[in-house]
C-alpha cells in the first residue's frame, strides 16, 4: 500500500466508508495520515474490578446484567451492573436517564471512571462509556496512552478513523519522505517528519504531541514564507511597474498642497512609499494607521507622485459616500493646481462615466476617485501608476491581478493599501505574508482623545440626557444597536428608535440606518447627516468604515458586550474628529469575563496598535485572522503566540533561502519545492512563476 493508494484500498473500508472518508477531504491514504487529531483524551490501563484503584481514574470491561431508572426529579439517574471477570462494579449516571434508550442488558462494554465504595462494592459515577460491539472483534485490553480524538462527521465516527489510521500506520510512516534536510532541522531542534506523524497519531507522552506540532507548525510557515518570498523574487525581476521619479523639488511641491506639517508617523509612511514607487517593480504596502491618524493625506502624496512623473493615479474606497468625501477633499486641496481629478461612481449616468472613461484611456484625468468597481470594471487607463485602496482589510492575490497592464504594456501599478484597523505586524507578516507594512503611529497634534465610559442599561435615561443637552448644543450623535429588530430581550435599531424618539430624544431629528436599506438610501441619509439635517442617526455597524462627520461628537454602543475590540474601536473612530472632545459610551448588559476583558481594553486606551496586541491576546490569531479572511484558517497546526518563535524563525530562514536559490531547484528541493507549490502555488500566484 502506497502513501498515493486509494482511500477504499485502506483494510477495513468498504464502498461507504470511503464515501464518507471521501466527503472529509481524505481521498487516499497520505491524506488520511494527514488528519490530524484535534485533541488527545488520557485513557487509563484496563484492569480487573478487584485491580482498580479508589479514586483513580481506571478502566474496566464486562457485560451489563441490570440496568434501571432511579430517583425522582433532580436526583434522577440511571444505574447499570457490570460484571466484570465474575466481579461487580455498579454504574450510575446522574441526570442520566436518556441513557436507558442506549445502554441495555447483555450489551457488553468498556468503561473508564474514578472507582469509589459503595456499600461493600465499587461504583464509577459517570463513567465515560463505550460499546463493545458484537459483530466486530473485541480489542485488546488497553494500556494507559494518549487516545488521539479526530474530528468525524456524522458517517464516520472518531475511532473509525483512529481504527483505519492505526491499521496503515505502520505501512505508511516509513514511506513519509522528509523535505527537510537532517543538519537544518537539528540546529533547529526538528524532529523528523516521519516522527512527527508518529507522535501526532500514537504519542507516547503530551511532550511527543508537543514536538509533532511544533515539526508540523514550523513546515506551515516555513513554506508559506518560502512561497512569499519566492513570489517576491520572482517579481523583481519578471514583473514591471512605473519606476516614478522624486526629488526635494517633487516634495516641497506636494507638502505645499497640504495645510498642515506631516506628523512624524505620516513622514515615516511618506519615505518608505516614496522609496517603494521609484523602484521598477510594484509596491505591494499595506499602510496601517489608527482612525483618524490621517491617511488621506499619505494616500495623496502617493497620487501626486505619480502625476509629478506623468501617470495615473487611482484612489478606490469601500462606498460611493467615502469616495465623494475623499473627492472633496482631494479637489479642495488641489485648487489651482495643474491636476486633472476625476470622481468615478455609480451615481454617474452612462454618458458621464462614458466621458471619464475615455478621458482616463487618453491620459487625460490624472487622479481618479472611485469605488472598487474602479478596477473590477475593466476601466482602460492610459498609463495607471499608483492604485491605492482604502478602508479595505483584504486585497488578495486576484485582486492585485487585476491590476496587472494597467501600467502599460506588461507593467503593473504600485499598490497601497490603507486599513484603520491595525493588526499587530507579525500577525499581518503571516496573513498578508506578501505584503510590506508601514504603520503610521500617532495621531495629527491638537486631537482630543475620545473619552470612554462604560455604563450599565439602567444608565440609559442618565446617558441620553446628557446626549441631549449636546445636541442641544448642535453637536451630533450616532447610537449603535447590534440587530434591526431582534428577538428577545436584546435591544434592537427599532425599539431604540422608539424608546428615544418617545423619551429623551424627543423633538430631535433621529433616523435609522441598517444594512437592510438599499445603499443609495444609506448614502442619502449619510449625506443628510453630515450636512446637518439629522440630529442623530440609530444604527447598525454599517457606519463602520471611514465616513467622517466632523460635527458628530457622540456614539454610543448599546450591548457593547456582543462586539469585538476591533469592532469598538472603529466604530469609536467615528467621533472626536472635530474640535471638540468626542465621548463613546459603552452600555453593557453583564458581560462575560471575556467580554469584561474586551471592553476594558477598549476604554483603557485609544491607541489601535495595543488594542490590536490585546485583541490577539484576548482571542487568539485564529479569531483575529479569520475576521479579515472571510473565515479561511490560514494553518491547521501553527498558533500564536505559542508559535510565534518558529514564525520568525520561518520568516529569516525563507529570505536566506530564497536568496541563495530563487527557484528552489536544486535536485536536493525538488520535494521541498513540490510540497511548496502543493499548499500555495495557486493561492500565490506561483504557477505562473515557475
Ligand atoms: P484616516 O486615517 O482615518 O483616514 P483622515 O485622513 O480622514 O484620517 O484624517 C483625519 C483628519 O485629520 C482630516 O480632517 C485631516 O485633514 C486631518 N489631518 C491629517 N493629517 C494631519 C496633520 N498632520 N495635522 C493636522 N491635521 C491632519
Ligand atoms: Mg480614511
Amino acid at each position: 500500500m502506497l502513501l498515493t493508494s486509494p482511500i477504499r484500498f485502506a483494510p477495513g473500508v468498504g464502498p461507504r466508508r470511503a464515501d464518507a472518508f471521501t466527503a472529509l477531504g481524505v481521498t487516499n491514504i497520505g491524506r488520511l495520515i494527514h488528519t490530524l487529531p484535534f485533541r488527545y483524551e488520557d485513557e487509563a490501563a484496563e484492569s480487573g474490578v478487584r485491580e482498580l484503584d479508589l479514586g483513580r481514574t481506571g478502566a474496566a470491561r464486562g457485560e451489563v446484567t441490570a440496568t434501571r431508572v432511579a430517583g425522582a426529579g433532580r436526583k434522577r439517574r440511571f444505574e447499570a451492573v457490570l460484571i466484570s471477570e465474575g466481579e461487580r462494579l455498579d454504574l450510575v449516571w446522574f441526570n442520566g436517564a436518556y441513557l436507558q434508550k442506549k445502554i441495555h442488558p447483555g450489551m457488553r462494554l468498556l468503561v473508564q471512571g474514578k472507582p469509589r465504595t459503595r456499600g461493600a462494592g465499587l461504583q464509577m459515577a459517570n463513567p465515560d462509556w463505550e460499546i463493545l460491539h458484537e459483530d466486530a472483534e473485541e480489542p485488546e485490553r488497553q494500556s494507559a496512552r494518549l487516545r488521539p480524538i479526530y474530528a468525524g462527521s456524522a458517517d464516520l465516527t472518531t475511532r473509525q478513523i483512529e481504527s483505519v489510521i492505526e491499521k496503515v500506520l505502520d505501512e505508511a510512516l516509513p514511506q513519509i519522505e522528509d523535505h527537510l534536510p537532517e543538519t537544518y532541522r537539528q540546529e533547529r531542534e526538528l524532529i523528523e517528519l516521519r516522527d512527527a506523524y508518529r507522535c501526532i497519531h500514537r504519542p507516547h507522552s503530551r511532550e511527543e504531541i508537543n514536538a509533532a506540532r511544533r515539526r508540523l507548525a514550523f513546515d506551515e510557515l516555513l513554506l508559506l514564507q518560502l512561497g512569499v518570498h519566492m513570489k517576491r523574487a520572482w517579481m523583481r525581476t519578471h514583473v514591471q511597474a512605473p519606476a516614478l521619479t522624486w526629488s526635494d523639488e517633487i516634495d516641497k511641491r506636494i507638502r505645499k498642497r497640504i495645510p498642515f506639517e506631516f506628523t512624524e508617523g505620516q513622514n515615516a509612511s511618506v519615505a518608505e512609499i516614496a522609496s517603494d514607487l521609484q523602484d521598477a517593480w510594484p509596491a505591494n504596502r499595506l499602510i496601517q494607521g489608527d482612525v483618524g491618524s490621517g491617511k488621506t493625506v499619505v494616500a495623496l502624496y502617493a497620487m501626486l507622485m505619480a502625476a509629478a512623473s506623468g501617470h495615473q493615479a487611482a484612489l478606490m474606497a469601500p462606498t460611493e459616500l467615502l469616495a465623494e468625501q475623499h473627492y472633496g477633499t482631494i479637489t479642495e486641496l488641489l485648487e489651482g493646481a495643474d491636476v486633472e481629478v476625476a470622481l468615478r461612481t455609480g451615481a454617474l449616468s452612462a454618458a458621464e462615466r462614458a466621458s471619464i472613461d475615455k478621458r482616463l484611456e487618453s491620459g487625460d484625468i490624472d487622479l481618479v476617485i472611485g469605488t472598487h468597481a474602479l478596477i473590477s470594471e475593466n476601466t482602460r487607463f492610459h498609463s495607471l501608476a499608483v492604485v491605492v485602496i482604502d478602508e479595505q482589510h483584504r486585497f488578495g492575490v486576484e485582486q492585485r491581478a487585476a491590476l496587472r497592464g494597467k501600467a502599460g504594456d506588461n507593467m503593473t501599478p504600485h499598490a497601497i493599501v490603507m486599513t484603520a484597523t491595525p493588526i499587530p505586524r507579525t500577525l499581518a507578516y503571516t496573513v498578508f505574508g506578501d505584503l510590506d507594512v508601514s504603520e503610521i503611529k500617532g495621531l495629527p497634534p491638537g486631537r482630543m482623545p475620545v473619552v470612554t465610559r462604560l455604563v450599565t442599561p439602567e444608565q440609559f435615561d442618565e446617558v441620553f440626557d446628557y446626549v441631549r443637552t449636546r445636541l442641544d448644543g448642535d453637536e451630533q450623535a450616532y447610537v449603535v444597536a447590534p440587530a434591526i429588530d431582534a428577538e428577545g430581550d436584546l435591544r434592537d435599531v427599532r425599539t431604540l428608535t422608539t424608546r428615544l424618539e418617545e423619551g429623551p430624544l424627543k423633538g430631535k431629528r433621529v433616523a435609522t440606518l441598517h444594512g437592510r436599506m438599499r445603499r443609495d438610501e444609506r448614502e442619502h441619509l449619510m449625506g443628510r447627516f453630515r450636512a446637518g439635517l439629522i440630529d442623530a442617526i440609530v444604527a447598525t455597524t454599517v457606519i463602520e468604515v471611514g465616513v467622517d462627520v466632523p460635527n458628530a461628537t457622540m456614539i454610543v454602543i448599546d450591548h457593547a458586550e456582543r462586539f469585538g475590540v476591533a469592532q469598538l474601536h472603529q466604530l469609536r473612530g467615528r467621533v472626536g474628529r472635530g474640535g471638540r472632545r468626542g465621548l463613546c459610551v459603552l452600555m453593557a448588559e453583564a458581560p462575560s469575563p471575556e467580554a469584561e476583558e474586551r471592553l476594558n481594553a477598549v476604554v483603557s486606551t485609544t491607541d489601535g496598535f495595543a488594542l490590536a496586541e490585546k485583541d490577539l491576546e484576548i482571542r487568539g490569531p485564529g479569531e483575529v485572522i479569520g475576521a479579515r479572511q472571510s473565515g479561511e484558517a490560514p494553518f491547521r497546526v501553527a498558533e500564536f503566540p505559542k508559535h510565534m518563535d518558529l514564525l520568525m524563525l520561518a520568516r529569516r530562514d525563507a529570505a536566506e533561502w530564497i536568496a541563495q536559490s530563487p527557484m528552489l531547484d536544486h535536485p536536493d528541493e525538488q520535494l521541498l519545492r513540490q510540497r511548496l507549490m502543493k499548499a500555495h502555488g495557486k493561492s500565490l500566484g506561483l504557477v505562473d512563476v515557475a
